[in-house]
This record gives structure tokens, sequence and C-alpha cells, in this order.
């Protein structure tokens, strides 16, 4: 019997399909592992205290997201959504209800805590607390905008991580299914933000497949290997360093080793970082991506600028 030989075109849709295009996050894991993860690396390399901090802040965002219960968008929100080719959750435009705002307390309360930490942290804890709350949300604003303008570069990390634990619930609420790819696929298909790295997985059904994550809704994506997730180029323009041999090209072999390393492009020559589960299964996006500031360090001494920021870390040219 005659068989058909599949055209490349079709050998590719088949495998897309077989891939699992989103990862949602899980309302019982997504921060604890991460906290876990910077607790882990904060043993090991020398911003250890820095680490530790960030730990107890993922921690009570872990804590503070168990109890959270947060509006869904209605059917026809997502219809009209996905109308407009938007993503159903878009964070400019979704009302922040009060709950966000008692989140962002709790998280104070959390770090004023601990007096061990350095006086900086005591003193950005006060000022959010003294606040007026139209302060805080015109800082949301702009984080959630990516504005420049005006962010108080210390409450930052911490506004963020009160947004972060609303939208991964809001993300937790949804149906890999329900959630459509955007026509731009380097953008989070559930809110539109930017990943802040990317993780390729090591475990079926996800082995060997490259995930972007979501800074805000940790939300994972799947998109193909070698392709530079800020302006699409593939091929010859990527290539990848790590810091553990210094700013070399995986070419030679000399980061393949490395369980972090930069994904760089020469066509829009930035760079976002990519985690590979197998060589370390413990690998998370925001706590590796924060615990290599190294390699940040290396790539912008060769030129290389930062595609987006980390959440945790707001840096004025970095968003
Ligand atoms: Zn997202
Ligand atoms: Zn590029």
């Amino acid at each position: 019997m005659a068989q058909r030989i599949l055209e490349p075109g079709e050998i590719e849709t088949l495998a897309q399909r077989s891939i699992p295009r989103v990862r949602l996050p899980a309302r019982a894991t997504v921060f604890a592992r991460r906290a876990s993860r910077l607790r882990d690396l904060s043993t090991s390399i020398g911003i250890g205290d820095y680490l530790r901090f960030l730990a107890v802040l993922v921690d009570a965002q872990h804590s503070l997201l168990a109890d959270l219960s947060v509006c869904i968008p209605t059917p026809a929100h997502l219809k009209a959504s996905a109308g407009h080719g938007m993503p159903p959750i878009q964070p400019a435009a979704w009302p922040r209800t009060d709950a966000w705002f008692e989140t962002l307390k709790g998280i104070c309360d959390a770090l004023a805590a601990h007096p061990e930490f350095p006086l900086g942290v005591s003193e950005t804890v006060s000022r959010l607390r003294r606040a007026p709350r139209e302060w805080i949300e015109a800082q949301a604003d702009a984080l959630l905008q990516c504005g420049d303008q005006a962010i108080d570069g210390a409450a930052a990390p911490l506004v963020m991580a009160a947004l972060q634990v609303h939208w991964a619930a809001l993300a937790a609420s949804f149906t890999a299914d329900a959630v459509r790819a955007l026509d731009v696929p380097g953008l989070c298909p559930l809110c539109g933000s930017q990943p802040v790295a990317s993780v390729v997985y090591a475990q079926s059904p996800y082995q060997g497949y490259r995930y972007l994550h979501c800074a805000l809704c940790a939300t994972e994506w799947h998109m193909v290997r070698v392709l530079c997730s800020r302006c699409g180029a593939s091929g010859k323009s990527i290539a990848y360093q790590s810091a553990m041999v210094g700013a070399k090209q995986e070419n030679d072999g000399s980061a393949a080793e490395a369980a972090v390393r930069a994904e760089t492009c020469e066509q829009c020559r930035c760079y976002r970082k990519i985690l590979y589960q197998e060589k370390d299964p413990q690998v998370e996006p925001v706590a590796d991506d924060l615990a290599s500031l190294n390699l940040d360090l290396l790539l912008g001494q060769s030129g290389y600028h930062r595609a987006s920021g980390n959440p945790l870390l707001w840096q004025p040219n970095g968003n």
C-alpha cells in the first residue's frame, strides 16, 4: 500500500499539536517553589543576604495567595477580549479590588517582622504604610504599564509582589485549553506581560520544550528554541553565553553545561536567560534570574541589553 510522505510543514504542524501550549501556575506551589529555590541559591553565592530577603518576600506571597479569592473574568469578557485579539486579563485595564491593597499590607507586615534586614527595608515598608492609596495605585499603574517615570525603585518590588499574587490567582483560575495564543508570541497569552526568562523542561510531557515564564502572572507558554523571544530572529542570530565560563558562545561547547544561560540575539542585541532543567531540576525563572546577576554584568559589558526586567528588581532601563 502506498504511503503518503509528510511534507516538512505538516510534520511541524503535527509536532506542534502534541506540545502542551500553556502551563498555568498552581496556587499551592508557584511561590513556595520560588522561595525554596531562593533559599537554596542563597547558600552558594555572594548575594545570599539579598536572596534570603527575597525568600521572605516570596514566602509572604505564598501565604497571602492561600486565602485570596479573586473576581474571575465573565464569559462575555473573555469572548470580547478574544474577538479583539487581546489577552483575557490585561493588567492595565483589569480592575484592582481592595484585596490587592490588603495583600500589599500583608507583605509589609511580613517584612517588618524581620528587624535583621537592612535599614532600607524598614524605611521602604514605613514609606508604603504611610503612603496615600492614590500614590500606591499610581505606582502599580506605572509598573504594570512598564512606565519609567516616578517609580519608587525601592518600593517597586513590594508593589509588584502584591500584584503578582493577584495575577497568579487569576491565571490559576483558568484552564490551559481556554488560553488562546496571541499574535505576538513573545507576550503572555493570558495577561500580555513580558516574560522574565524561559525554561527548557526535562520531564514528560514537557521534555525538551522551551516555555517562556510570565513576569506577572507566572503563566508559561511554549516557544520553539533557538528563537529570539523579543524580535523573532532565529538561526545564526542566536547564541548562548553563560557565567560559568565567561562570555563565550555555546557553539564551541563552553556554555553547554550551565543550567542558566543567556540567549543572545544579534539582530536586536538583546537577551533573555534560558534555564535548563536537565542541568538542574530545581531551576525557577524568577529566582535563578535574580541569582545570576553576574551573567547580566557580563552581557552588559558585551553590549547586550536585557529584553525585559525582573519583577522583583526594578531597574530604570531594564523594563
Ligand atoms: Zn501573564
Ligand atoms: Zn532579537
